[in-house]
């Protein structure tokens, strides 16, 4: 494959020398002159360990070059790489000024020929920019159609500096968001051999996909800075109690609570967290990525409030109301805070739960339920079919089987469904139906 690099700094120069060793024909492009003859002077414009001599390797084979001359480089190429920075902006927003300069060098360079050619984006791109900016831009320069011809795919790049050539050699994925599956087939073919999972994504998710990682990547190293924190103040040696935490690969070290969905309750996770902020606070610590959860959580429920006002539909069904599947509990149930919210401003509302049903004829939250939610006692139907038959919007926070047959008899319904349904994806787009997170 001939590839044109645009951008020579850390990602670029780091894709250009590891595809080259690769066997492709690489041409790097830098607007900086320093780092176009750094690399051709076979050294790495960039400290990478491993780099130089990978830089020195590559242009010595003859497989690696770089220019000033974008214009030459693309219409030497089948693919053009775009690594150019995307910075933030003073206000915090991100700076999309080099790559679309990338991209319209690149459809100006088109506009002459009429060889297939692929526009591949690794720098980070906010989701929508593809489709928004930058495929617009490169067919307005290049005069041609995407998907004719032309071809476009983001690949987000997901390197570490530091270890980036290990990375290279051996990633936990490939993430490929293509405009067509020919232009995923050419993407997945220039990095052919690599071990890792190829992950195959619309334009915008992999374009969201990259921020998300970094979210989360983010989000664990403040966590154990906080449990560090915490462990300091307690006298304890918080790498010891981190060995708990790291055995649990079944809950913690895993998938488990990371699919998007409804907020947690019950007896535990909410009391847990206020203790500990508690406890905290009496010490003088500040936590504010743990203090953030409960705030986070009550988020979740305000959305929901949120979506049914704007419905403006006054009968609600709610199937559901202990605090997960499964279970009659109804401590700090977010479905009973999510009944009493709407009961509050004034909805019509019928609730179901096969497990509460049980639970208010015999089990040991009959007395809970009488004492504590008489209110919501009354709003309990017998039945799925009945929550329907009494309600215009149906909030599905449960997915037992009993309810699942309901739904499938539901007419002229909202669906507003916080537990995704088996068949959520096919339900998704078509009208009268809400997933709280798809
Ligand atoms: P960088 O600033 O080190 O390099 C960008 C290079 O692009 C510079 O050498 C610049 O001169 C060049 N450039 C700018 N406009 C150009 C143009 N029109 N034509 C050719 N070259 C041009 O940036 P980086 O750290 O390599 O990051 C590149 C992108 O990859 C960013 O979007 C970044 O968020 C993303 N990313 C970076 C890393 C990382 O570890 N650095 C990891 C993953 C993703």
């Amino acid at each position: 494959m001939r590839i044109a690099v645009l951008g020579l700094g850390y990602v670029g120069s780091v894709s250009a020398a590891a595809l080259a060793a690769r066997e492709q024909d690489v041409i790097g492009v830098d607007t900086v002159a320093a780092k176009v003859d750094e690399v051709n002077a076979g050294r790495s414009p960039v400290l990478e360990p491993g780099l130089e001599s990978l830089v020195r390797r590559a242009v010595s084979s003859g497989r690696l070059t770089a220019t000033q001359d974008a214009g030459h480089a693309i219409r030497q190429s089948e693919v053009s790489l775009i690594c150019v920075g995307t910075p933030s902006a003073p206000n915090g927003s991100l700076s999309t000024i080099a790559v679309e300069r990338a991209v319209s060098t690149i459809g100006e360079a088109l506009r002459s020929g009429t060889e297939r050619h692929t526009v591949v984006v690794r720098s980070t791109i906010l989701p929508g920019t593809s489709e928004e900016l930058l495929i617009p831009l490169l067919e307005a320069t290049s005069g041609r159609r995407v998907g004719r011809g032309l071809g476009y795919a983001v690949n987000p790049e997901f390197l570490r500096e530091g270890s980036s050539l290990l990375d290279f050699e051996n990633p936990a994925k490939t993430v490929i968001g293509a405009s067509d599956p020919e232009s995923e087939e050419i993407v997945g073919r220039m990095y052919a051999g690599s071990t890792g999972t190829l992950v195959g994504l619309s334009v915008r998710a992999a374009e969201l996909a990259k921020y998300v990682d970094n979210a989360f990547h983010a989000l664990k190293i403040s966590f154990a800075n906080e449990i560090g924190a915490i462990c300091h103040a307690h006298e304890l040696d918080s790498h010891e109690v981190m060995r708990s935490f790291f055995a649990d690969t079944r809950l913690n070290i895993s998938a488990a609570y990371l699919k998007p969905g409804f907020a947690f309750g019950g007896s535990c996770l909410p009391k847990d967290i206020r203790a500990l902020i508690y406890a905290s606070r009496r010490r003088d610590l500040e936590l504010p990525l743990l203090e953030s959860i409960l705030p986070s959580n009550e988020r979740c429920i305000s959305r929901i409030v949120d979506t049914i006002t704007a419905l403006g539909r006054r009968r609600v069904g709610i199937l559901g109301l202990s605090f997960k599947d499964n279970t009659d509990d109804l401590r700090e149930s977010p479905f009973v805070e999510l009944s009493e919210r709407l009961l509050g401003k004034g909805y019509e509302l019928r609730i179901y739960d096969p497990n509460v049903a049980m639970a208010r004829l015999v089990g040991t939250n009959r007395a809970f339920i009488d004492e504590r939610l008489p209110h919501l006692s009354a709003l309990l139907a017998g039945s799925a079919e009945d929550v329907l038959r009494s309600s215009d919007v149906c909030i599905v926070g449960a997915g037992s089987p009993e309810t699942l047959a309901a739904l499938a008899h539901s007419n002229g319904h909202t669906i507003v469904d916080l537990v995704r349904l088996p068949d959520a994806e096919t339900r998704r787009g078509e009208p009268g139906y809400i997933g709280v997170a798809w």
